[in-house]
């Protein structure tokens, strides 16, 4: 980079003052973990305040002219360099972030930002209530502001499509609603199947398990992995979070229940699927736009990849499960791992999404998905949809939840977001996290072995080199098709599913 900064003066200022712009946004970033983490409540307001300061001020820096004219300036110069260069990359990505920016008004931006933490305050109150008319009318005015969000795109073929764009980009709502028919298609008549054996007992996993042993375990679990403590800590929080400062401090959080031995594993090992993937940015890409993930599905899909498909294996815990059993002698000590394998991998009917299981997870999403889709669209009215959720649930999971608080009012995403592009992110990852999955086991068959060795770094460093270390230079169409060979399709996942469960269920 170092010719170039030479050759090229507007691409030295149009980093400059990217980085500047970075470097309010890490400011930012860090007030948010400490309000999370350790803040003690009575700084909460004067908090909402600083944090949203310093989201306009870094806000109003990337829309200036300014920038807009360095990126013109800039067109020859990135034409005479190739696509995958970090400095075309830079120009690109920095382009397409800025044409988005520009056309939201800073006006509209306030307002939907102050009815978001509104919204919020009042679904808090609302979810413990049982209260769905309490945040009715916040509902419907974020479906209005959704729109008038969306409109600021009006090229769009479907209202949700810009939505959708802002976390993953490229996407469609036309694409996506034929994916996740075909994929609902395949996975209904397999849960039936599974649900209409007898259930596995998972007994073992609610025992009491001691806050201070869980969270050890997890800490020596994640370095085994790969996670860098150098760069990155754990702490804990109410809702479990990866946020990075820089690509040399990734952090992670995740949540302990004494009663319940699922949630602080595999919360764990979720974030640090995501923090693995921000540790493993070339530190080159530092302090632009590049150094990020490139699209909340292919996020997802590393927090996944690295909590299902290696984290609930029959190998991984080949490996993992007599060092469990001597942190628990007394409750794992005569629990035997065919016993423990199946208690992680219990596939059940279920209202909340956060707790499903791989095979029943992806239909949680559908529902939503859907269900924003017909909001937008005008089909769905709010005060219709604890209904329309309730339907859904008995048509797709065979379970209708007893209240609002376990069904339409779980997620905080319609809360703190907007009403479209929220959900269709999480089964994206599942199926990403298969078809890559795949890929590395056709590149390195003895990954499996290497697995139940406790030897993680012929996967890790797979994924760093074909993933993790590009940031966001490629779109998750073009990671997939150049990572796969092909473009992304639901048979990996189904494969997968198919072959784990099987053995499983007998199916
Ligand atoms: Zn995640």
């Amino acid at each position: 980079m170092q010719t170039i900064e030479k050759t090229e003066p507007k691409l030295v200022e149009l980093k400059t003052r990217l980085a500047e712009i970075n470097d309010l946004e890490a400011a930012a970033s860090l007030l948010y973990w400490d309000q999370a983490t350790y803040m003690p409540p009575g700084g909460a307001e004067a908090r909402g305040r600083q944090l949203a300061t310093l989201q306009q001020i870094s806000h109003s820096k990337f829309t200036e002219s300014a920038i807009g004219q360095l990126l013109e300036d800039l067109r020859p110069y990135e034409a005479s360099l190739s696509y995958d260069s970090d400095e075309a990359s830079l120009i690109r990505i920095t382009r397409r972030k800025y044409e988005r920016a520009v056309r939201v008004p800073a006006n509209f931006m306030a307002e939907f930002s102050k009815h978001r933490t509104e919204a919020y305050g009042a679904w808090a109150r609302a979810r413990p209530a049982n209260n769905f008319a309490a945040v009715q009318p916040y509902l419907e005015k974020t479906l209005d502001l959704s729109r008038e969000l969306a409109n600021f795109f009006p090229e769009y073929d479907h209202i949700a499509d810009p939505l959708i764009d802002f976390a993953d980009y490229g996407m469609k709502a036309s694409f996506l609603r034929s994916l996740f028919a075909n994929l609902r298609q395949q996975l209904v008549p397999i849960v039936e199947a599974i649900t209409s054996q007898t259930p596995i007992d998972d007994s073992c996993l609610h025992q009491v398990y001691p806050e201070a042993q869980q969270l050890k375990f997890t800490l020596k679990a994640i370095e085994q992995l790969g996670y860098d403590f150098q760069r990155g800590r754990q702490d804990q929080t109410h809702h479990p979070f990866m946020i990075n400062f820089s690509t040399g401090d990734v952090r992670i959080t995740t949540r302990v229940y004494e009663n319940d031995l699922d949630q602080a594993l595999f919360s764990s090992i979720h974030e640090m699927g995501h923090a693995l993937y921000e540790q493993g940015i070339n530190p080159e890409l530092e302090g632009t736009p590049l150094a990020g993930g490139t699209s909340a599905g292919i996020h997802e899909s590393q927090s996944r990849l690295w909590e299902n498909l290696v984290g609930r294996s029959l190998g991984f815990w080949k490996f993992f499960y007599p060092q469990l059993q001597a942190f628990f002698p007394t409750q794992l000590g005569n629990i035997g791992l065919e016993t423990f394998y199946r208690a992680i991998n219990k596939v059940k009917r279920s209202l909340i999404r956060t707790d499903a299981d791989e095979v029943t997870y992806n239909l949680h999403v559908m529902i939503r998905f859907d269900l924003e889709l017909q909001m937008l669209e005008g089909r769905l009215e709010i005060r219709d949809l604890p209904e329309a959720w309730n339907e859904r649930y008995r048509s797709d999971l065979g379970i209708v939840p007893e209240n609002d608080s376990d069904g339409v009012l779980q997620d905080v995403h319609w809360y703190t977001g907007q009403i479209g592009g929220m959900f269709q992110c999480y089964t994206l990852g599942n199926l990403m996290s298969a078809q890559i999955f795949e890929a590395a086991l056709a590149a390195h068959p003895e990954i499996l072995v290497n697995i139940e060795q406790g030897q993680f770094s012929t996967l890790h460093n797979w994924l760093k080199e074909n993933i993790y270390q590009h940031g966001c230079k490629y779109t998750a169409a073009e990671l997939i098709g150049s990572v796969t060979g092909t473009q992304l399709h639901i048979a990996p996942f189904i494969r997968y599913i198919r072959q784990k469960y099987g053995q499983l269920y007998s199916l």
